[in-house]
């Protein structure tokens, strides 16, 4: 069903580093310290979900369960109201059950205290060709993924790269393994489907009532793409990512650049940005107070010690 008549609130999501070089864009933001200080503007600029991959200080990518732990921490206190989703996606890791073992980070490295733990993990719903590489996601893996975010207490976002990924999502879905509300995430021209606008609207024909989904084009579609999931009733996605220019020729100077004119485009289209609250509310997750309060405790209780 689509929304086209109605003005729900729309979320805006930054990724902000991505598989992204300094080569490719020289404000790309690597270290702990520099992802959250880029979280936090591109927060005050609109942004409610931030999508992240930890690098090593040399700016590899980096699986490490310690790295992820700094990267947390330093999110989490710089800007305690963003939502941090951290991406399992990587196709130099041999399978899914490596790639989502980052959801069982927290027990792991804070004891039993799961508190500052991401809030969504993405999932990957199908095995896709990716450039010279496989990226292999076999209906068992999604599944056993999709259990693990949960015992976790994390809610998962489903990426979709293609449309027959769809079915996977929905057949858990069925087997009850997936739980309301389901967010969906839509990628279009990064190796999956192009970023063709009727691949979109077949994307959101296929929805049943009631799911939250966002559109996300690559590279030079990523504001194109973004347009029609605006009008469509959709949520929207940026960031250095997903696309290093702010306009053609033009490099972007920050996450928080390509934030603001993410947010100027709802303003055009008369969609109002989620608020914090809004938002963690339309992804299924514990209210923002809540988390404050916890937040403080954890991180008093991280500097006492
Ligand atoms: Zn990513």
């Amino acid at each position: 069903m689509l929304s086209t008549l109605k003005s729900p609130p729309c979320i805006i999501t930054c990724a902000i580093t991505g598989a992204t070089s300094r080569q490719m864009n020289s404000n790309v933001p690597i270290t702990p310290t520099e992802q959250a200080r880029a979280i936090e503007r591109a927060f005050q600029a609109g942004a409610r979900v931030a999508h992240v991959h930890p690098r090593e200080d040399d700016g590899r990518q980096s699986h490490r369960p310690e790295r992820y732990q700094e990267v947390l921490y330093e999110i989490k206190s710089r800007c305690p109201e963003i939502i941090v989703e951290i991406s399992t996606r990587a196709t130099s890791m041999k399978d899914g059950i490596d790639r989502g073992s980052c959801v069982e980070l927290t027990p792991k490295l804070w004891g039993n205290d799961d508190r500052l733990k991401p809030d969504l993990v993405s999932l990957n719903t199908g095995t896709l060709n990716l450039r010279d590489r496989i990226f292999l996601n076999s209906p068992l893996d999604i599944e056993l993924q999709a259990r693990r975010i949960y015992n976790a207490g994390i809610v998962p976002e489903l990426d979709v790269f293609e449309i027959g990924q769809m079915e996977n999502a929905f057949e858990l879905v069925r087997k009850g393994v997936l739980q309301k509300p389901i967010n969906f995430l839509f990628v279009l021209g990064s190796g999956g489907i192009s970023a063709d606008p009727a691949n979109l609207l077949h994307f959101v024909r296929s929805l049943p009532p009631g799911t939250h989904w966002t559109g996300l084009g690559a590279g030079r579609y990523n504001f194109p793409i973004a347009s029609l999931a605006i009008h469509l009733g959709g949520h929207v996605r940026t960031g250095l990512e997903d696309t290093t220019y702010i306009r053609k020729g033009i490099k972007a100077k920050s996450n928080a650049q390509l934030v603001e004119q993410m947010a100027q485009l709802c303003e055009l289209y008369g969609r109002p940005i989620a608020t914090p609250q809004e938002a963690r509310q339309l992804l299924g997750l514990a209210p923002l107070i809540e988390v404050r309060n916890q937040k403080s405790e954890v991180r008093s209780k991280i500097l006492a010690g």
